[in-house]
């Protein structure tokens, strides 16, 4: 019997507590060590009677001077009753409601320790349904999630009798453990369970959430490595200063670095797998158009992909200004263009005569077949599934790839959610760009907000006012967007352009709202969060955010990214009536600060990874002990292990590594799995 031992075959358990531990995710012996408890109850620190106050939960080691008495009050209740005193006579009465099972294993003269909320009344102190130990049982106890039909007592009982059995080799290699002065796994399984002392169970934590975050460095470090390896088409020219040339504007040196980054990637022979960073405005489509120009000088086509048919249009017309007069010819494919159209462009796609394919998911379709792709982008990539990219990059013979994604993570969040990709970040915005004035101010000030839109207005910029519901909600005191456009179209802005944009219209809809605010024909535009996503309207110069305390800190930021992309000073005023120490804090720091880097990290810092990592389908399995917005240091620590490890020892061959390996196998497995 070993840690990989089936679950069923650990005594105490058959077939059937077998199938309830499975829905804990406990099938094998090594799960269930690994099931670490939520929380501890300390039983060794015993208080004597007087000492306790009301309400306090305390552990009192007390000798029973009654014997158990039994009361039925009515059917199926019955209340077993008995008395203990202390070491220094102090009284307690103690009440056991229809646990015959406890009562009966109580014996008058012997003592016990009681955990529980001291209560008291005209009788003297008691306690209601404590939980009772033996006396020898005193010290630090597990608390686990419980399920139905397993009580934490239950698994610790099985804990208790699984802990001593052969753990195998430690998955941290022994030099490693000494630099970061981790504990051995088997100190670490123990004390976790059933910690020695407070300074053992720190310990043990801190080595097992090194080991979490080690594992799971190593393995997508190596899932990286096994992709880079891949043979890609070796481009032999860089053409990037060719391409600045023709640009209206002189490249940030941050863009021109991931270029260059890039560049060197596809000129390695390997194929480039790249993720790119870069906040709202900060230049990515240039980036992107750099590099398809230089494919196309190497004689390899490039696919650029975007979410919706406005971005992809707007990507078309930038990078067709772009290539005027080169012999790089650019095409557009979206679905709602004309038949014929669609035709004419997949015919020049086929047979080479245009190098860059800018379009939407109509790019995917089996009919569009590239005479020799050699470059996947795509834009915003959270909104495309790794399905869909796979499924553009089989058009080719290994392409290359790069992801942009617009919004800012922290290095340490972007090393876990996209571990297997090489990143790039742009962290500096083009010259002369506009700082955005931001303020935030309560609903009393709705009036004010209303005639400073109107101004802008007046004098031909266009605005956003952004809600977070759609719906009439139950929470009515929240403006959905629907009925807060049908108020100010009837009332505040009757002389006005008001349109309305949220997730719940289908695409069409939306393509056709969004064309008419991009042609200015709306002017003023009522919507929820699908606004979000990287729409460039120059002229639009003034944001408003209704509810604001009900948007994370990088939402916020994203959204006012819509606004200040042309010559005009914008404004972005955040409204909200929470006055909470939290959303004073969050208000505070997005008017202050202009860098999604920064606010990312913040956003992280106040809210934890949850809301960052949240919806995001990063395949990653759930975290057991390792928590991301406490544990940031450990896991910089372990990814820096990780891959000296791995430069070392590319695959895990040497013998301090085995045992490492196995572990790796099988979390790679796990997350194949999800
Ligand atoms: P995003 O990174 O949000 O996709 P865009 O690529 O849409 O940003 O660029 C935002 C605006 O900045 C565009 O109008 C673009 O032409 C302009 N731009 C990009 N790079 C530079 C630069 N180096 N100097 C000046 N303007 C630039
Ligand atoms: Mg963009």
């Amino acid at each position: 019997m070993n840690n990989l031992t089936d679950i069923r075959f650990l005594k105490g358990v058959g077939e059937k507590r077998a199938l309830l531990l499975a829905k804990l995710g406990i099938d094998t012996i090594d799960a269930l060590l690994r099931f670490y408890p939520r929380g501890y109850e300390d039983w060794s620190n015993t208080k004597r009677i007087e000492e306790c106050s009301f309400g306090e939960k305390v552990c009192i080691k007390a000798r029973v001077i009654t014997a158990v008495s039994e009361h039925s009050i009515r059917k199926n209740m019955t209340l077993y009753k008995f008395v203990v005193a202390d070491d220094v006579y102090m009284r307690m009465n103690i009440t056991l409601f229809n646990n015959k099972y406890l009562a009966a294993r109580i014996h008058e003269g012997s003592e016990y320790l009681f955990y529980g909320k001291i209560g008291g009344g005209l009788y003297g102190a008691e306690m209601s349904s404590p939980e009772i130990r033996e006396v020898g049982e005193c010290g630090i106890h597990p608390i686990y999630n419980a399920t139905a039909g397993f009580s934490s007592k239950n698994i610790e009982k099985l804990v208790r009798s699984a802990i001593h059995i052969d753990l195998g080799e430690d998955p941290i290699p022994q030099k490693i453990r000494e630099r970061h002065s981790l504990c051995d796994m088997r100190t670490a399984i123990e004390n976790i369970h059933f910690p020695r002392s407070k300074e053992l169970l720190e310990r043990a934590k801190r080595r097992l959430v090194f080991e979490e975050l080690f594992l799971l460095q190593t393995t997508l470090l190596l899932l990286k490595n096994k992709k880079s390896r891949v043979l890609g088409s070796a481009f032999h020219k860089d053409c990037s200063d060719i391409f600045e040339g023709r640009l209206p504007f002189a490249l940030t040196s941050a863009q021109k670095r991931v270029i260059k980054e890039s560049i060197n990637d596809m000129m390695s022979g390997s194929v480039m797998n790249r993720l790119v960073q870069g906040d709202v405005g900060s230049g990515k489509t240039a980036v992107a158009a750099s590099l398809a120009f230089t494919a196309a000088r190497n004689g390899y086509q490039s696919a650029l992909m975007a979410p919706t048919e406005i971005l992809a249009e707007q990507h078309f017309a930038t990078i067709s200004k772009f290539l005027k007069d080169s012999t790089v010819e650019c095409v557009l494919l979206t679905g709602s263009m004309k038949k014929k159209e669609k035709q004419t462009a997949k015919e020049a796609i086929e047979s080479g005569k245009v190098q860059i394919a800018v379009g939407t998911h109509a790019l995917l379709t089996d009919d569009v077949v590239f005479s020799n792709l050699g470059l996947v982008i795509t834009d915003e990539q959270h909104r495309f599934g790794v399905a869909q990219r796979a499924k553009l990059a089989a058009k080719g013979n290994n392409p290359h790839t790069l992801v942009m994604s617009a919004t800012p993570i922290p290095r340490t969040l972007a090393l876990i959610l996209y571990g297997d990709l090489d990143i790039s970040i742009i962290d500096e915005y083009p010259k002369g760009r506009q700082k955005i004035e931001s303020f935030c101010v309560d609903s009393s000030y709705h009036e004010r907000v209303y005639n400073y839109i109107k101004k802008h207005i007046d004098e031909g910029r266009q605005g956003y006012i952004v809600c977070p519901l759609v719906e009439e909600n139950e929470d009515l005191e929240i403006k959905s967007a629907e009925e807060y456009y049908e108020e100010l179209k009837e009332d505040t802005f009757k002389n006005y352009r008001v349109g309305l944009l949220h997730g719940k219209m289908n695409s069409k809809q939306k393509e056709t709202v969004m064309r008419e605010f991009e042609t200015g024909k709306i002017q003023l535009l009522i919507c929820t969060t699908v606004v979000e996503v990287g729409i460039d309207v120059p002229n639009a110069a003034i944001m408003v955010i209704e509810n604001s305390e009900r948007f994370g800190l990088s939402q916020l930021h994203q959204l006012r990214g819509r606004i200040g992309r042309g010559e005009h000073k914008s404004t972005c005023i955040f409204i909200t009536d929470n006055k909470g120490d939290n959303t004073s804090q969050r208000m505070q720091i997005i008017t202050k600060n202009s860098d999604g880097f920064k606010i990312a990290d913040e956003d992280l810092r106040l809210r934890g990874p949850g809301d960052i990592i949240g919806n995001r389908q990063h395949g990653l399995p759930d975290f057991k002990i390792a928590d991301l917005s406490d544990d940031l240091e450990i896991m910089r620590l372990a990814g820096s292990e990780a891959k000296t490890l791995l430069e070392n020892d590319p695959k895990l061959e040497n013998q301090e590594v085995q045992a490492l390996k196995l572990y790796v196998k099988a979390l790679y497995k796990k997350m194949n799995s999800n």
